[in-house]
């Protein structure tokens, strides 16, 4: 039966595939693709602990004392029952056979599926044996976990290879951790869909890096649907459609087609210089993770990286953090591949929904603090690791000798932070001259991301170069919205009037005092703000390479003194809010500008 699953649309397109459910909610497993050569070995191992179990329960029935209930010999009857029965280990076999999943993964995708059956039965007695079933899936993982390992492929970076099917994959999770989810990059899986996260989080940023459709903020998506069940995930509008009608599926397939033409005539523009009709010229840069996103970068007409968030360098790594070294040669990579054009790393931004280790947001938040969001996040975090800050600034210096570098500093909000980071920057620069290391005196910009940055921008921009408006973090601080928290994803709002007003106000007054402004949040990517960031005086925006066209198309089509008109026009309040398009005003709402529009 078909039905649609809801969330937020956080990277475009559509994805049409067979659910991976990798994180089950009944036992966590480890979730791997076995090499094509080593299946027969795979299901070598599940005999192996099918066998060692059938052992285990035959023990177990043969020393059972004799004043021991009749029933309990009876249940271990039933439990060898199922051990042997084919819709267990049989179809298991089948997991690892057709999918190469590994027999851990197997038997949690089969113990799915059957307790969804059991859980159908009208017969009470028939129904219970589900917990039976689980405690045989559990002797059978032990028994796996004693035997002979498994040669893996880690399934965030398994390729098209490792995967038996013909069926392109989508991966359906309840959270994917931001690092997790760029290591699928390039992997089989061609859409995402997870119950958790906000249009902003970090996942979200990376599904969109990744220029694959995805869903976030699907709430109960990984518990309905079922491993293997067809999918399409539409990542323009939130929806997911599970089990579609042919006819629906080929309404898709036309439009999968369609948005491929569109971004094949889109790809056209990569080397068109981006003016506005009244030959304003803008700057579009592209925000990376890693050194090799420079490649596609380059590829989309970047004019540069506007935001290298170095902190990806630094996560999901077992304890130890990248060395001096190792963080230079990252930096200098990205710098050579970038040909003399500009890159801004910024420092690291740690925490809050990007934690160190391994560790889901869920867990972060519960485990370590209560509002990461608030806490050491960022540069608190870096001022509080001086050592670690001052190596990651020389690394950044030493990249310098190697083309255009800028450094970029996340979350100030106290001039005291100013003062120290500036203090750990001549520290770093004494320490490199001392060691007789070349770097080139780099400037320094501030990322306005927290509401008393924006609000106290001219004192903070006598310390800084540049700045760059993370407007992802400002919507989240200003309108006090964890931006991860599907919760409470109807109110991340960044149509509101305070939210713009922080921004024109950062614009206009970085101009007017000669600094250059960028927005390098996710705004700066989506076409529905780029006339009203370019009626702002915005001429300089950062996002995904992915986005870098659309955009430019967007700036070929504008003139901004018509965009100063357009901001006004969006800037008339209906009690209080912003009338974005899109949303009804009534006729009679003529009343002023509320006062904190005033900055513009
Ligand atoms: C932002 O906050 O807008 C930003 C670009 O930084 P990040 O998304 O990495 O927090
Ligand atoms: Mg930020």
């Amino acid at each position: 039966m078909s039905f649609q699953v809801f969330g937020l649309p956080v990277s475009r397109g559509v994805a049409i595939g067979r659910a991976v459910l990798v994180a089950s909610s009944r036992i966590d497993v480890a979730h791997y693709f076995i090499d094509a050569g080593r299946v027969d070995a795979e299901v070598g191992r599940l005999r192996a602990a099918r066998d060692a179990v059938a052992g285990e329960l035959s023990l177990l029935k043969r020393d059972l004392p004799v004043e021991a209930p009749a029933e309990l010999s009876a249940l271990l009857d039933v439990h060898l029952m199922l051990l042997h029965d084919d819709s267990l280990t049989g179809a298991t076999k089948q997991w690892i056979v057709d999918r190469h999943y590994n027999a851990e993964w197997a038997l949690s995708a089969q113990l799915e599926v059957l307790a969804r059956q059991f859980d159908e039965m009208e017969d009470d007695y028939l129904r219970e044996r589900k917990a039976d079933l689980e405690q045989v899936v559990e002797r059978l993982l032990r028994a796996l976990a004693r035997g002979p390992e498994a040669v893996l492929v880690p399934v965030a970076t398994a390729g098209a290879r490792d995967f038996a099917g013909e069926d392109p994959l989508v991966l359906v999770a309840n959270d994917i951790a931001p690092a997790d989810m760029l290591q699928f990059k390039g992997s089989v899986f061609t859409g995402f869909v997870t119950d958790v996260g906000g249009r902003t989080s970090h996942t979200a940023i990376v599904a969109r890096s990744m220029d694959i459709p995805a869903v976030v903020g699907a709430r109960e998506a990984s518990r309905i649907i079922r491993q293997d069940d067809w999918l399409i995930i539409d990542g323009d509008n939130g929806i997911v459609i599970v089990d579609p009608s042919p006819i629906v599926l080929e309404e898709y397939r036309f439009r999968q087609r369609q948005s491929g033409l569109e971004r094949e005539r889109l790809s056209r523009l990569r080397h068109t210089p981006a003016v506005t009709l009244d030959g304003e010229r803008v700057e579009l840069l592209a925000n990376i993770e890693l050194p090799a996103d420079a490649k596609a970068a380059l590829e989309a007409g970047a004019v540069g990286v506007g935001l290298f968030r170095s902190e990806f360098l630094f996560m999901n790594r077992e304890g130890n953090l990248p060395d001096e070294e190792e963080q230079f040669e990252a930096y200098r990579a990205a710098v050579e591949a970038m040909q003399g054009l500009p890159v801004t790393i910024r420092t690291v931004d740690i925490g809050a929904d990007k934690p160190l280790e391994r560790m889901s947001v869920h867990e972060l938040r519960h485990e370590h603090a209560l509002n990461p969001a608030l806490g050491l996040r960022a540069i608190r975090w870096s001022l509080s690791e001086p050592a670690m800050f001052r190596q990651q600034l020389r690394a950044i210096l030493r990249a310098s000798a190697y083309g255009k570098v800028r450094l970029l500093i996340p979350m100030i909000a106290h001039v005291s932070e100013v003062r120290l980071t500036l203090d750990a920057l001549a520290r770093a620069k004494q320490q490199l001259d001392e060691a007789g290391r070349p770097y080139v005196d780099v400037e320094v910009g501030a990322m306005i991301e927290v509401p008393a940055a924006a609000l106290m921008l001219p004192v903070f921009l006598r310390y800084f170069d540049f700045v760059s408006i993370g407007t992802n973090d400002l919507i989240q601080y200003t309108l006090a919205i964890d931006r991860a928290d599907e919760s409470v994803a109807h109110l991340y709002d960044p149509w509101h009037p305070a939210v713009l007003s922080l921004i024109g106000g950062t614009i206009a007054q970085a101009r007017q005092l000669g600094k250059s402004v960028s927005v390098c949040g996710e705004m700066a990517g989506d076409p529905a703000f780029t006339e009203i960031l370019l009626g702002m005086g915005l001429r300089s925006f950062s996002m995904h390479p992915a986005q870098i066209t659309s955009i430019k198309q967007r700036v070929l089509r504008a003139d901004t003194r018509k965009c100063g008109q357009q901001l006004e026009a969006v800037l008339r309040p209906d009690d209080g809010f912003v009338v974005a398009p899109g949303r009804q005003m009534p006729p009679d709402s003529q009343t002023d500008l509320p006062a904190a529009t005033s900055m513009l």
